[in-house]
């Protein structure tokens, strides 16, 4: 007999999503956010900062495969890679599977992310301790500024825009990143549902200032079951490498279950509403 144990996350003020939990497996408020990790019938081990679902053991490989490998794939020599958040890990763990990464720095505002990713989600968690990964505590506008024309590839695995998190999505802030790319650099932000009316209003005003500093700037989309919508778009800014012109046989996907060649391709094929918040 299951326990009527349920975990929700507001997803809007008219939204609710709810999750049938076996066990609450950990809880405490840290100096930036409410964090909480629990177990899940459908999903399996979730967690959730400020109560908002981040990722789970059963679906997080979408997610970390489509916001790393169509950058990965689209820069010919992606060396070095900074991701901004990404603290549970997902991200990192498919960054040094590609074999022509040489470093991948990981700035996460908030340590006891890491820690309870390592303790809790091994499976997310799995690679902080690998040779060509460096984790840095700090905030990601700090480091932004303080590392000009350094990174290949930038990707920017924040939590939704508020809080600290909120100037990551600041036009200021795509300003440094720009100067934190080499010359022929390629960032990456997860630019949340494309199906919410306040989301809409964001990658609009996000393609926008993109395409005021860089050449290329396409949205994608990936389906992510535990966010609001299911639909999610992630927007990569290029300085130079046109994702769309890829050589199929280039394509590195290494034990992926969600990235292939065809999705690579496919995921910027736009439904007419969503390529119309891009005019
Ligand atoms: N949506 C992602 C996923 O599916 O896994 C969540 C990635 S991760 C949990 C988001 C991280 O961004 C959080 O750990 C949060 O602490 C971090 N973050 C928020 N603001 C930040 C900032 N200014 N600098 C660095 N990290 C930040």
């Amino acid at each position: 007999m299951k326990a009527d144990l349920w975990i929700t996350e507001q997803q809007t003020e008219d939204m609710l999503i709810s999750f049938r939990i076996k066990e609450k497996l950990h809880e405490e408020k840290t100096d930036f956010q409410h964090l909480s990790v629990v177990d899940t019938y459908t999903y399996g081990r979730m967690l959730f900062l400020d109560h908002c679902v981040m990722t789970s053991i059963k679906e997080e490989f979408v997610y970390h495969e489509m916001i790393t490998l169509v950058a990965l794939n689209t820069h010919p020599n992606p060396e070095h890679v900074l991701v901004i958040g990404g603290g549970d890990g997902g991200a990192i763990r498919e960054i040094v599977k590609h074999p022509k990464v040489k470093t991948a720095t990981l700035v996460e505002i908030d340590g006891r992310v890491v820690e309870n990713s390592k303790k809790y989600l091994p499976e997310i968690g799995a690679a902080f301790d690998h040779p060509k990964v460096t984790v840095l505590i700090d905030d990601g506008i700090k480091h932004i500024q303080e590392h000009k024309d350094e990174y290949d590839v930038i990707i920017i695995d924040s939590t939704d825009p508020v809080g600290q998190a909120a100037r990551l999505f600041s036009a200021e802030f795509y300003q440094n990143v720009y100067e934190a790319l080499r010359e022929d650099g390629i960032m990456v932000a997860q630019t949340e549902s494309p199906f919410l009316e306040k989301d809409k209003q964001l990658i609009t005003r996000i393609h926008q200032d993109l395409k005021k500093l860089f050449p290329l700037v396409k949205l994608y989309l990936a389906y992510i079951p535990v966010y609001p919508t299911g639909m999610w778009s992630f927007t990569l800014a290029s300085k130079k490498h046109d994702p769309l012109q890829v050589k199929p046989e280039d394509i590195v996907a290494i034990n992926t279950r969600y990235y292939n060649q065809d999705i690579h391709f496919s995921s910027f094929v736009l439904p007419n509403f969503v390529a119309d918040l891009l005019k």
